[in-house]
């Protein structure tokens, strides 16, 4: 027998009718024998709704308030689902943040969890009731409730399986697993059966949105076996796991992750002394702009040109506190870009295997797509590239690395 905690978001639970759908499918599992524990969130767009009125009364509501209301979102769903469980004859109890006793710290609105009580609900299911718990939400020392970030129940649902020793933290969502790439940019993108934390982290800190990065982290560091699944389809989904399988068919490369929301830009002939980049990126820092990837380069004569990425949010701070300090420097010039896009190839598989970047230069190199900046970690390359060739270079990698589906499969 074993113990699952199902995490259901917010377009699973999106109505009545899929409360009742969600309800049928925990009761098949009940059947079989395991234990359950239900992680909701609020009905999609819920959330959203409320911060919405808050916003109506004041354009930043105090954050503590604004707890205490985006917290009923989850309050509702959880009573709702162990309604229809209990119709169904299963029995359930459903939990608030604060009655487990999820502890936070007192960050509202960003919350982090500090311990869990798991006496209750071992309780409760031993007593064979299906428990269900409110996602996104705890309780800080003080009573005061608190919200963990906004995706915050994948972080409930994975902070729980790690308190209660589960065999495995199911997050059921509208995709059914992580894919090789995103489908809508490769058709014959491919469900990955399986996926290192580290790779995980790495796609989704890079575009692939599917669970929240948080959950992830925490996943990895307590060793909880995270599946990501289609509510309402049959499948095995993706398990993401610790073990890196050394197998023959283990590709080089599980994914191609990319994103469009950075900018470029460069600080160039600045006298190459010691200290340069910190004279640059002190500033920078100082702006609370957060740097991603960074080039610099020495020329023949004694000038360096440093290029580095940033949000593109950040980009016209960023621009600005360069050409604060450009004259002082003694630099040429500044200039930036905002028409660039990061394509990174990213798998464990890089460890053991030498050339892959070269492979990856290659089939860009076949496309003529030009690189601009380059960065390389243990299990990831990334590449900067004008915005317009993204999709092709996508492509060109998906199919270079030999992750396209087979004809007829994952179209
Ligand atoms: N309901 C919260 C949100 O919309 C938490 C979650 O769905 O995970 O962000
Ligand atoms: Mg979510």
């Amino acid at each position: 027998m074993a113990l699952i905690v199902q995490k259901f978001g917010g377009t699973s639970v999106g109505s009545v009718e899929r409360i009742e759908q969600v309800a049928e499918k925990v009761r098949k599992f009940r059947e079989k024998g395991d234990d359950i524990v239900v992680v909701v969130s609020a009905m999609s767009g819920e959330t959203n709704r409320l911060i919405d009125l808050a916003r109506q009364i004041s354009e930043q509501p105090v954050a503590r308030e604004l707890d205490v209301m985006v917290s009923t979102g989850e309050q509702v769903t959880i009573a709702l689902l162990a309604m229809a469980l209990i119709k169904r004859g299963v029995p359930a109890v459903s939990y608030t943040g604060n009655q487990v006793r999820i502890l936070t710290d007192s960050a509202f609105t960003k919350a982090r969890i500090l311990h869990i009580d798991a006496q209750k609900i071992q309780g409760d299911l031993k007593a064979g009731r299906v428990v269900v718990v409110a996602g996104f939400q705890g309780v800080d020392e003080q009573g005061n409730i608190t919200t963990l970030g906004r995706g915050g129940s994948d972080t409930t649902g994975v902070a729980l399986a790690a308190a209660l020793k589960a065999d495995e933290c199911q997050i059921y969502t509208d995709v059914d697993g992580v894919y090789t790439t995103d489908p809508r940019v490769v058709a014959k993108a491919q469900r990955l059966d399986k996926i290192t934390f580290e790779e995980m982290l790495e796609m989704a800190s890079l575009g692939s949105k599917v669970l929240q990065i948080r959950a992830v982290e925490f996943a990895g560091k307590y060793s909880v076996p995270l599946r990501v699944l289609h509510s309402f389809q049959e499948g095995p989904g993706t398990l993401i796991t610790l073990d890196e399988e050394e197998s023959m068919e283990q590709p080089i490369i599980s994914g191609i992750a990319f994103n469009r929301d950075e900018a470029k830009l460069t600080i160039r002939g600045v006298p190459d002394t010691p200290g340069v980049a910190f004279k640059i990126l002190g500033p920078i820092s100082a702006a609370n702009v957060e740097v991603d990837m960074i080039v610099q380069n020495v020329a023949h004569d004694n000038t360096t040109d440093f290029t580095f990425t940033v949000h593109r949010n950040d980009y016209n701070n960023a621009l600005s506190v360069l050409q604060g300090i450009a004259s002082e420097m003694g630099a040429r010039e500044v200039i930036g870009d905002t028409n660039i896009a990061k394509v990174s190839i990213v798998g464990v598989g890089m460890r053991s295997h030498a050339g892959v970047a070269s492979r990856m230069f290659e089939a860009l190199a076949k496309e003529n797509i030009n690189i601009q900046m380059i960065s390389t970690s243990e299990i990831k390359v990334s590449v900067v590239i004008e915005e317009k060739y993204l999709e092709l270079a996508v492509r060109a990698l998906h199919t270079a690395f030999e992750l396209d589906a087979p004809a007829g499969k994952g179209e």
